[in-house]
């Protein structure tokens, strides 16, 4: 931080070693770039006018100077060479594209101005170059808002928060079923316990006397369960009883005439059937 201290004295910008210094420092760091115009930074100092575009009036971002001495951004340059006939909106001289030039001086100066982090409001109290915006907000702000490591989770919380979200807060964060032991997503719990678990003690749903039925003896029970609707199995000999699989039960025990009478009566079709059939071939019938 020794060459911004230098910058807040009087006169430093115009000194050499910590401009040279700063370049140094921020040589291929990314740096935070608008996406229109200047920058809208809260400056510790105000701001020189020679730091201001002349079309936004912002400080300036990528500045370019033209031939008439005055400064642009590189996007407000770019907006004013795309007319017919552009003009320097400070003195109204035409502007020539070819004269105009990169002010590389300018930027440093300006990316070495001393600013607020954008996160004051949040509570960021830091005060750093402008040059270093981008990697403090990037890596460092405790009060740069970020998004839930957990794709589904949209929720987003400052940088300082974010671990506790993450381990104890995210709705997406992994839970153990007290039930089956399994990690269930928190937000999934009450659904897995609800539908899925294999190990919640769950009621017959024909209310039968079982009572602790696991989940997942739920289907082995049903196809036995007393109280579940069923069919006699001499139904396919024509007997149309039903009932529960205990009154099934009951009626086989007792319907045992019935039944063999039914295997006559379904026996006698099938002869008549198959002689029918013997006759046609015979061409009786
Ligand atoms: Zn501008
Ligand atoms: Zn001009
Ligand atoms: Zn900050
Ligand atoms: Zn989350
Ligand atoms: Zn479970
Ligand atoms: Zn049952
Ligand atoms: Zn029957």
């Amino acid at each position: 931080m020794e060459s911004s201290k230098k910058m807040d004295s009087p006169g430093a910008l115009q000194t050499n070693p910590p401009l040279k210094l700063h370049t140094d420092r921020s040589a291929g760091t990314p740096v935070f770039v608008p996406e229109q115009g200047g920058y809208k930074e809260k400056f510790v100092k105000t701001v020189e006018d020679k730091y201001k575009c002349e079309k936004c009036h912002l400080v300036l971002c990528s500045p370019k100077q033209t031939e008439c001495g005055h400064r642009f951004c590189e996007s407000c340059m770019a907006a004013l060479l795309s007319s017919s006939s552009p003009k320097c909106t400070a003195c109204q001289e035409s502007i020539v594209k070819d004269k105009v030039f990169k002010d590389n001086c300018c930027k440093r100066e300006i990316l070495a101005l001393q600013i607020y982090c954008r996160n004051e409001s949040r509570g960021c109290a830091e005060q750093l170059t402008l040059g270093h915006l981008l990697v403090h907000l990037k890596n460092d702000c405790h009060f740069e808002e970020l998004p839930c490591v957990r794709p589904d989770c949209k929720e987003k919380v400052l940088r300082k928060d974010l671990r506790d979200h993450v381990e104890k807060a995210c709705k997406y964060r992994e839970a153990t079923c007290s039930h089956c032991k399994s990690q269930v997503p928190m937000i999934a719990l009450q659904k897995h316990e609800d539908t899925d678990c294999p190990c919640v003690v769950v009621s017959c749903p024909h209310k039968c006397s079982v009572q602790t039925l696991l989940r997942s003896e739920l289907s082995a029970h049903l196809s036995e369960c007393v109280n579940a609707p069923s069919t006699c199995s001499f139904k396919r000999y024509g007997c149309v009883f039903q009932g529960t699989n205990q009154q099934i039960k009951a009626h086989e025990a007792s319907s045992a005439v019935q039944h063999v009478n039914l295997l006559k009566e379904w026996s006698n079709s099938l002869e008549k059937k198959v002689g029918c059939t013997l006759s046609c071939c015979y061409g009786i019938c």
